[in-house]
């Protein structure tokens, strides 16, 4: 594990409680042990072993880890985001992989499930038996789901699901999907529902996407629903419109807030440790000035960043976070980042393009982080509109 004085500039740990130490600290333990050792190779051969991952973290108390009752951990909305960041320390995908079960899949079964949809998945998947996926993006609408195609329709009392859905993480080893779909169901905005799909449903299918340069260590699948027959019991009875996968997305944002945060952590950490070994012109690298304001600037922005995080954590255990504040987060986090791991990738060189150095990968993983979960430019609109009173979307 990685011991710097970086967080000790900003005194980040007088703002935690030994609880959440004590939280922060086995996740990051755990990183150190059975994860940060083998991601190189992961990324490098685009395989992750997401099962026994699944079933580590569950025992961790990681999957679903804000949320109450039915086998979930029940803890505090800080030490979620904290998780988040260690985990993401290592790689965006691991953390991806707890966002998306935690944040999108539970949490919408959760949130808007049936007690048998919550008695049936929950307990399984916050032990990490069960792994979930969710599908809200189509490949003709990613910022814009409110097109989506991929419809239900009523046959007798089943429903029947056609269409596709892309870029969804997780989907080719998912048990249960949660899938948006269109409805003509009018107590419904836009008629969009939630529907809770076993993935061994015949006409299910999720072929994986390959040749990705960024996530390399999470799987990412489209999936195909080709008369998809679910029981009426299937759909999400609580979530009408497109209110119920954007609550979603605002708790998996939350964790990205944090999550990208340790990923800039992660690049600055060993870009400090490079230069202080490495030499240039006969001194080490880190002993020049040009070298020191990059990364003092750097540290500014990674404990800016930490303090909002932390600050957006308290609000949302208070129960007071706003969209807009989750997006300035959201925004603020992911663009910080990647501009922290390309700055620290210059002062790695030529090493900073291999796997033998974080850097890299944290660089080309943050190009997804910087587009799902809303775009950059998205969250730009929502502050935009916040403070201005105008929709800028259309
Ligand atoms: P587009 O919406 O086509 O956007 C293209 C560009 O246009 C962007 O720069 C965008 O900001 C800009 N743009 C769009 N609208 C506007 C506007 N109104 N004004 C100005 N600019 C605009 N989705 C899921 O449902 N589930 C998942 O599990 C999931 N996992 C993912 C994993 C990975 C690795 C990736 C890369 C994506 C994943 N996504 C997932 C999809 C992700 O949420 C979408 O990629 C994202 O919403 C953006 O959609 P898009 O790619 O279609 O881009």
């Amino acid at each position: 594990s990685r011991t710097s004085t970086l967080p000790q500039l900003f005194a980040l740990d007088s703002l935690l409680d030994a609880d959440e130490i004590a939280i922060r600290d086995s996740v990051r333990d755990f990183a150190a042990s059975k994860l940060r050792p083998h991601i190189a190779d992961w990324f490098e051969e685009a395989r992750l072993p997401a099962r026994d991952i699944a079933r580590e973290l569950g025992g961790l108390g990681a999957l679903g880890m804000h949320l109450e009752g039915y086998g979930c951990p029940g803890m505090s909305a800080m030490s979620y985001g904290l998780t988040c960041l260690e985990l993401e320390a290592v790689d965006s995908g691991i953390r991806s992989l707890v966002s998306v079960q935690g944040s999108l899949a539970m949490f919408s079964i959760h949130h808007w499930g049936s007690e048998e949809q919550k008695n049936e998945w929950l307990p399984r998947m916050a032990a990490g038996e069960a792994i979930g996926c969710f599908g809200l993006t189509e490949p003709d609408f990613g910022s814009n789901p409110s097109g989506m195609r991929t419809h239900a329709k009523r046959d007798g009392d089943d429903w029947v699901l056609n269409g596709t859905k892309m870029w969804i993480t997780n989907g080719s080893i998912a048990d249960v999907a949660v899938v948006w779909a269109q409805t003509d169901l009018a107590d419904s905005p836009g008629g969009i529902r939630g529907f809770v799909v076993p993935t061994d449903t015949p006409g299910f299918s999720a072929p994986e996407i390959t040749k990705k340069m960024s996530l390399r260590a999470s799987v990412t699948s489209e999936l195909v629903f080709d008369d998809v027959r679910l029981p009426a019991s299937a759909m999400l009875p609580k979530a009408e419109g497109l209110r119920g996968p954007l609550t979603a997305l605002g708790e998996a944002r939350f964790g990205i807030i944090f999550g990208a945060m340790g990923a800039a952590r992660d690049c600055l950490e060993a870009a400090i440790e490079y230069a202080q070994s490495r030499q240039v012109f006969d001194k080490p690298l880190a002993g020049y000035q040009t070298t020191q304001t990059k990364i003092a600037d750097m540290a500014l922005e990674v404990g800016k960043g930490h303090l909002l995080a932390y600050h957006l954590g308290r609000l949302k255990d208070r129960g007071e976070l706003t969209p807009e504040q989750v997006s300035t987060g959201k925004l603020n986090s992911t663009r910080e980042a990647i501009a922290i791991a390309r700055e620290c990738r210059t002062i790695l060189g030529a090493n900073g393009i291999t796997l033998e150095y974080p850097v890299i990968r944290h660089a080309n993983n943050l190009e997804s982080v910087l587009t799902y979960e809303g775009t950059s430019e998205v969250h730009q609109l929502t502050i935009g509109r916040a403070l201005t009173g105008s929709e800028a979307f259309r």
